[in-house]
């Protein structure tokens, strides 16, 4: 799979335009999900495709699904999630969890239906349970309606479509995305793009509920912290929380911990066996290691790739790392040149 010609996203994208153009700060599900799979087809280059991981990820993925399903029956949510005007079902039907190949360490869901698990993320999990706090926490961002919550996120990603070349000429060409923000066109998206990404709050409930999620999808809610605990092991902890928009890694296990400490006493009886053996868990691991080698190291993989390196962290408590900086730097060039060239 490849970018698709410009006419098959610039609907959608104008069609979105026009409601964000008119509308408040929020943005319906229906705009949110077409939007993510145009970004998609932009990272669709980097989809480790090889049915064997695709399928570990999506029975994990569909674990944690079910899992929320029933805390909504329970009616366990924020607000944003039980709206009276918009159906909840696309959360449970058509979820898509994809390993991307990137050197980056991190996870990232564009609010629709495709959620992102990195491959240098996965190669530092030593466990299942690791793996699936993460992939329980992107779940939670799309249960609790994160990416429709403010239109800020929308031009972010947006502009991260654009800067992919997935929707490039199609967004500058339109003039209603030069009114939309504030005259300044797409340069302007894809800069606000460079600094945003989920709030502090947003990655607190998304860890709130991520934890309800792998605990009723029947993991030990005691490893829920555990990936965590070894980011900041690896020194990803640098930042005082004060002079950053992410908790920091060690309030999230400290959250987790009284997270634990609150529960009944009977939470056991949502425990079931992993998926994967530990033995499973780490032939899966170097199989992605040892296919991402070969990928063919093409324009379209490079291009993907900046792309995921740029998107804000979801695992991070900065949102500065060299390699992040570096790309959007380069996605920033790329679009300034694109706009000069019209
Ligand atoms: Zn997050």
């Amino acid at each position: 799979m490849r970018s698709l010609p410009m006419k098959t996203t610039l609907a959608p994208l104008a069609m979105l335009m026009l409601l964000l153009a008119g509308a408040g700060c929020k943005v319906d599900d229906a705009s949110v999900i077409s939007q993510a799979a145009d970004v998609h087809k932009g990272l669709q280059p980097a989809v480790m495709d090889d049915p064997q991981l695709a399928n570990y990820l999506q029975t994990l993925g569909n674990r944690i699904i079910t899992a929320a399903k029933q805390a909504e029956a329970k009616h366990i949510g924020p607000d944003s999630h039980f709206q009276t005007d918009q159906s909840t079902a696309w959360m449970f039907q058509n979820m898509k969890f994809h390993f991307v190949n990137s050197k980056t360490l991190n996870a990232f869901t564009t609010g629709g239906e495709h959620m992102y698990i990195y491959t240098a993320l996965f190669e530092q999990c030593q466990t299942e349970d690791e793996l699936t706090a993460v992939m329980s926490h992107e779940f939670a961002h799309v249960y609790c309606r994160h990416v429709q919550q403010g239109t800020q996120r929308q031009y972010a990603i947006m502009g991260a479509a654009a800067a992919a070349g997935v929707v490039g000429a199609a967004v500058a060409k339109d003039n209603r995305v030069a009114g939309a923000t504030a005259g300044a066109g797409v340069g302007a998206a894809a800069a606000g793009f460079l600094g945003m990404g989920f709030t502090r709050q947003d990655e607190d409930e998304a860890d709130k509920y991520g934890f309800y999620f792998f605990m009723m999808g029947g993991w030990d809610p005691n490893r829920f912290a555990d990936f965590f605990k070894r980011m900041i092991d690896m020194g990803y902890d640098k930042t005082p929380e004060i002079a950053s928009d992410h908790p920091s890694l060690a309030n999230r296990v400290e959250n987790a911990k009284r997270r634990i400490s609150e529960l009944p006493k009977d939470y056991t009886k949502w425990k079931k066996p992993n998926t994967a053996t530990p033995e499973q868990f780490a032939a899966l691991k170097q199989r992605a290691k040892d296919l991402g080698a070969k990928m063919p190291d093409d324009a379209s993989l490079q291009k993907a790739q900046q792309l995921l390196a740029a998107f804000p962290s979801c695992v991070s408590s900065t949102d500065n790392q060299p390699e992040q900086v570096q790309a959007r730097k380069q996605i920033q060039q790329n679009v300034d040149a694109q706009q000069k060239s019209k």
